[in-house]
């Protein structure tokens, strides 16, 4: 299951028809999160997920990174509906096709750079784990930092730690959502600028962010209000 742009195939990498999600507050209460979203993106595009905070962003993101599933709607990827993968092919989505990069970097802190990156691969194959994780090191400019420890590293650092451990598995869709959300305007840029050059190397980006000019690096922007696409 891999998605490079190369392909020839004409089907869609990600169809969204009719997606809803609710939350449940309490037993007679329920928040409608997104409300019918559809949504289609092709390999290669880099998209910006904009809108301000509460409108779903995350939630759609979460869908479409399944790592949660809607209450309504199908999602294809490569013309499958999702909902028919076995939880093998799910896990395997999750692991090797796709890349996340939060705002929260989720690196775990007694371990160092080297461990943190490798950690996907602790779940699944990868051919030449060394040579990937120098060649994932060096895309994010963090090469000499192998063996500090997140302690070690600026906020700016560590989420360069964050997006090489997402690309370690040789993923075709990276999502980002909000990763720059902790971090100063240059920082910022520098890590905008790794997503520029792995979309320009045939990634898919899906990124999600509420700024104006962090969305400015994408190709497309597609803004979310109060759980709908406008
Ligand atoms: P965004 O990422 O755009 O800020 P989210 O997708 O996180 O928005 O949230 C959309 C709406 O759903 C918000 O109003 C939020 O409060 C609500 N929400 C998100 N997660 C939950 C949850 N687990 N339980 C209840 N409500 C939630
Ligand atoms: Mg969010």
């Amino acid at each position: 299951m891999k998605f490079k742009q190369t392909e020839t195939t004409t089907q869609h990498l990600i169809e969204l028809k009719n997606i809803s999600k609710s939350y449940n507050l309490n037993k007679d209460n329920e928040f409608r999160a997104l409300k019918g979203v559809d949504l289609i993106i092709d390999r290669g595009e880099f998209v910006a997920i904009m809108g301000p905070s509460g409108s779903g962003k995350s939630t759609l993101m979460n869908i479409l990174g399944a790592l949660d599933t809607p209450d309504r709607g199908t999602y294809t990827i490569n013309g499958v509906d999702i909902s028919k993968y076995t939880d093998d092919q799910l896990a395997s989505f999750r692991n090797k096709d796709v890349g996340f990069v939060f705002q929260q970097f989720n690196l775990l802190p007694r371990i160092n750079v080297r461990d943190n990156v490798l950690l996907p691969t602790l779940y699944g194959y990868v051919e030449n784990k060394d040579e990937k994780l120098k060649e994932v090191l060096t895309k994010v400019g963090l090469l000499d930092k192998i063996n500090n420890k997140s302690n070690q590293l600026s906020g700016g650092q560590i989420q360069r730690v964050a997006i090489a451990r997402a690309l370690i598995m040789n993923p075709s869709i990276i999502m980002a959502d909000e990763p720059t959300g902790n971090l100063d305007t240059k920082t910022s840029q520098e890590i905008m600028n790794i997503f520029k050059n792995l979309n320009e190397e045939g990634n898919t980006i899906i990124l999600v962010t509420h700024e104006e000019d962090i969305a400015a690096y994408a190709n497309r922007k597609i803004r979310l209000k109060d759980g709908q696409i406008i």
